[in-house]
């Protein structure tokens, strides 16, 4: 089973974004010396395949040296277990040195864009669009993959089609992200986007892809629809995370996802220690997550959606709680109403109105005219 250990080398970030939750001015760097014993916890702690995410904060913020030593370390240190790499940034430290040094290990990468420059810049920060652009055509320019996330917020789901155009129209993959309520803001609701608008932008969202059918990806649909086909989570929000997922903090605390680092009641332990998986299961933390599993058997036991859904993010649920279970995922509304609608129109297609199976396999010409879900559904991620 593979395993996910997302390294959080800072929580500091040079952007200021309005909505941000997870960073933190004045957060110290990873040192090589934690990368050296995050190394020789996992040698001991697991030994199944392992995708390393570089996170933050921003982790461009670690600089060259620290990328130089810690990515050799780790796929050496690690080497049989087939190792993988990710980051996620917002590219404005992006360099061709630190670009020639995530192209020897192929490192696909994650940014942030919002939308067009004016909206982007509203959201992120005055100047960050032309930053991350910059950065951007760097790491283009050494070959490497770059895939934006766009976070739709209360203020931008009203330019829902200026959004999806503007990807559109530059041919990039969409990704969305609902933004959350803030938990170091004084307004933690003011950005976040409400779970019933989220249910709604997900079907227009859909909509939208099936009209521009081969023109640009939206990943949430098609991994959406690829939990309704194969009955089981494709990404982490739709899967029980615990136990598969750490992160590793800036001193080496090890917490159940990098949304969690920084908040000192979810360390589970520290790399420094090597705990084994027995001595994770001591901690509070752990014990938690379990305890949301275990709930969400309970609480969605009767939902046609649980077996992909799974409740949700675990963060999402009980973060802004402080710790407290009282129900799932607040987005529980939002993933019923996009799961419910994949649902209807793949039966519909599958079915359709005479109760024959043709028009889901492209028999029947009139619906064969334009892509359905099924389409969606096949598609190779
Ligand atoms: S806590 Fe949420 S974001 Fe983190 S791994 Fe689990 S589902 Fe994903
Ligand atoms: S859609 Fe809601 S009720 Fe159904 S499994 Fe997901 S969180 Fe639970």
């Amino acid at each position: 089973m593979p395993f996910h250990v997302m390294l959080i080398p800072t929580l500091g970030c040079p952007s200021k974004c309005s909505y941000c939750w997870s960073s933190e001015v004045g957060s110290p760097v990873m040192s090589i010396e934690t990368v050296k014993e995050t190394v020789e916890w996992l040698k001991t702690f697991r030994d199944d395949a392992v995708t390393f995410t570089f996170h933050g904060g921003e982790p461009l913020l670690a600089g060259p040296d620290f990328y130089r030593k810690a990515l050799p370390m780790i796929a050496k240190g690690l080497s049989g277990r087939n190792v993988a790499f990710a980051l996620q940034t917002n590219l404005w430290l992006m360099t061709p040195e630190l670009a020639k040094i995530f192209k020897e290990y192929n490192i696909p990468i994650g940014s942030s864009l919002d939308g067009p420059k004016g909206l982007n810049d509203l959201q992120r920060s005055k100047g960050y669009y032309d930053k991350t652009m910059k950065g951007y055509k760097i790491a283009r320019d050494n070959g490497l993959e770059v895939k934006f996330i766009s976070t739709f917020t209360s203020y931008s789901v009203k330019y829902k089609e200026d959004i999806f155009n503007f990807f559109l129209k530059n041919g990039w993959t969409l990704k969305l992200h609902p933004a959350l309520p803030s938990l170091r803001s004084d307004e933690p609701e003011k950005w976040a986007l409400d779970p019933e608008e989220y249910g709604e932008l997900l079907v227009y969202l859909l909509d939208k892809y099936l009209e521009n059918m081969g023109k640009i990806d939206v990943m949430n649909i098609d991994h959406l629809c690829k939990c309704v086909f194969t009955r089981r989570g494709t990404v982490c929000t739709f899967v029980d995370c615990m136990g598969d997922t750490f992160a590793v903090g800036p001193d080496g605390s090890i917490y159940p996802c990098y949304r969690f680092v920084g908040m000192p009641k979810y360390v589970m332990g520290n790399v420094h220690d090597h705990p084994s998986k027995e001595d994770l299961a001591r901690s509070k933390a752990w014990k938690l997550m379990f305890q949301y599993k275990k709930f969400v058997d309970k609480s969605c036991k009767e939902c046609a959606h649980i077996k992909y859904c799974r409740g949700g993010c675990p963060y999402n649920a009980i973060a802004p709680t402080d710790g407290k279970i009282k129900g799932v995922d607040p987005d529980c509304v939002a993933y019923k109403r996009i799961f419910g609608e994949i649902t209807d129109r793949f039966n519909n297609e599958l079915f359709g109105a005479s109760g024959t199976e043709s028009a889901a396999f492209g028999l029947d010409p009139m619906r064969a005219a334009s892509p359905g879900i099924m389409s969606i559904m096949l598609k190779k991620l």
